[in-house]
C-alpha cells in the first residue's frame, strides 16, 4: 500500500481536515499556507483521469465540501485548486485558501508549522466540514 493509502487508512498519522468513505481530507505536511489540504481517494489510483466519470464527480463533490469549509475556516478570497501528482503516485487534489496568485506558487518555500498549529488548522477545517456534511 502507498503512503496516501495508508494515510486514509490511519496507518499512518495524519491532520484529518474530512472524511466518508470513499474520500479522505488531510493537510499537507508542506503547507503553502494554513489550511492547504490534500484531498484523496481511499482507493489507490495514480492518476486523477483515470478515474471513472462517476468516482472523479464524486471526487469533485467531496472537494468542493472540503473548499466550503476550508473558506470557512480560513477566510479567503477563493480556494484555489490544484492537481499535479509529480511526488506521490496517488491521486490528490491540493486545495489552497487563496488572498491572491502568489499563495499557489508551489515553487515558493512552504510554511513550517508545529505539531500543535497544524492540529489547530485541521480541528477548524473539520469542524466547519462537520456542518457542511451534517
Ligand atoms: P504532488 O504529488 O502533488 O506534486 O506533491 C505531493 C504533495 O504531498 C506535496 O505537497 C507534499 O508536501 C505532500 N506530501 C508528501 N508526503 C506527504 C505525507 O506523508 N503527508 C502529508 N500530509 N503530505 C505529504
Amino acid at each position: 500500500m502507498g503512503i496516501f493509502a495508508k494515510i486514509a487508512a490511519g496507518e499512518i498519522p495524519s491532520y484529518k481536515c474530512a472524511a466518508n468513505d470513499e474520500f479522505y481530507a488531510f493537510l499537507d505536511i508542506n503547507p503553502m499556507v494554513k489550511g492547504h489540504t490534500l484531498v484523496i481517494p481511499r482507493r489507490e489510483v495514480d492518476y486523477i483521469f483515470d478515474m471513472e466519470d462517476d468516482e472523479i464527480a464524486r471526487f469533485q463533490v467531496f472537494a468542493k465540501k472540503v473548499a466550503m469549509a476550508i473558506k470557512a475556516a480560513f477566510p479567503c478570497v477563493k480556494v484555489g485548486e490544484a492537481v499535479l501528482g509529480l511526488e506521490v503516485p496517488h491521486a490528490h487534489i491540493h486545495l489552497v485558501p487563496m488572498q491572491s496568485e502568489k499563495d499557489m506558487n508551489f515553487s515558493a518555500p512552504k510554511l513550517k508549522l508545529s505539531d500543535e498549529e497544524f492540529a489547530a488548522i485541521a480541528a477548524k477545517i473539520l469542524a466547519e466540514y462537520e456542518k457542511i456534511a451534517g
